[in-house]
């Protein structure tokens, strides 16, 4: 059993710098995991590469992988497709890696379903002010796509409780780190290490976040 990898989800606020800790994490252990590529219908931002980023597809396309059951789980983000090519996925657990989905929430909980043993975590930056910071930080975004993802944000938070962990991305190398242990405990059945990590010790914290949400949504919106 020891030597099964494990199937990971990982999903967070827009700004939680999710991408960074898997950046971190696969440089860090790179024969330990490997990292699912999804098929999407939304187009390439700018330095986004085929089959790295994601492999961008048609909606025919998307349309005709799903028809063929080529998808592990699938939803629609903002007017686009996402999914989960199987493949892959089940290569790599074959193989004894870990894998690492970075996935929005209806994905993930269609992983549950499917996958009861898979371990859900969702990343969170440390408090509502600092995630608005750095989406602010990132310079790119205009009012209305920070209100909008703020927006998005407030009402991910409603589903957090579906999840095993809340990691709080304080450092990217402590982020990188905590999820390794994690995985790890729950691959060698040691999992009341991490008691504290699980979503149900942290309430207070997430109410607080969602609370903070909220009043930032209200302040842009008046
Ligand atoms: P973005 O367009 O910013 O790259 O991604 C939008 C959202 O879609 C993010 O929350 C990302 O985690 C999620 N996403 C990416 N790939 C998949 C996938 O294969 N399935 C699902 N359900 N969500 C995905």
């Amino acid at each position: 059993m020891e030597n099964r990898g494990k199937l990971v989800v990982v999903s967070g606020f827009s700004g939680a710098g999710k991408g960074t800790l898997m950046k971190e994490l696969l440089k860090q252990h790179r024969d330990d995991y490997a990292l699912s590529v999804s098929a999407t219908t939304r187009a390439p931002r700018p330095g986004e590469e085929e089959g790295v980023a994601y492999f961008f597809v048609s909606t025919e396309k998307f349309e005709a992988m799903i028809a063929d059951d080529e998808l592990v789980e699938y939803a629609q983000y903002v007017g686009n497709y996402y999914g989960t090519p199987k493949a892959y996925v089940e290569k790599q657990l074959a193989l004894g890696k870990s894998v690492i989905l970075e996935i929005e929430i209806q994905g993930a909980l269609k992983i549950k379903e499917k996958f009861p043993d898979a371990v859900l975590m969702f990343v969170t930056a440390p408090d509502a002010k600092e995630l608005y910071d750095r989406l602010i930080g990132r310079g790119t975004e205009t009012a209305d796509v920070i209100n909008a993802r703020l927006s998005r944000a407030a009402q991910e938070s409603a589903g957090i409780e579906s999840y095993d962990y809340l990691v709080v991305n304080d450092t990217v190398e402590q982020g990188a780190d905590l999820i390794h242990r994690l995985i790890n405990g729950e691959r060698l059945g040691n999992t009341d290490d991490f008691l504290q990590n699980r979503v149900s010790s942290n309430t207070d914290f997430i109410n607080q976040i969602r609370n903070e949400l909220n009043s930032f949504l209200k302040g842009e919106q008046s």
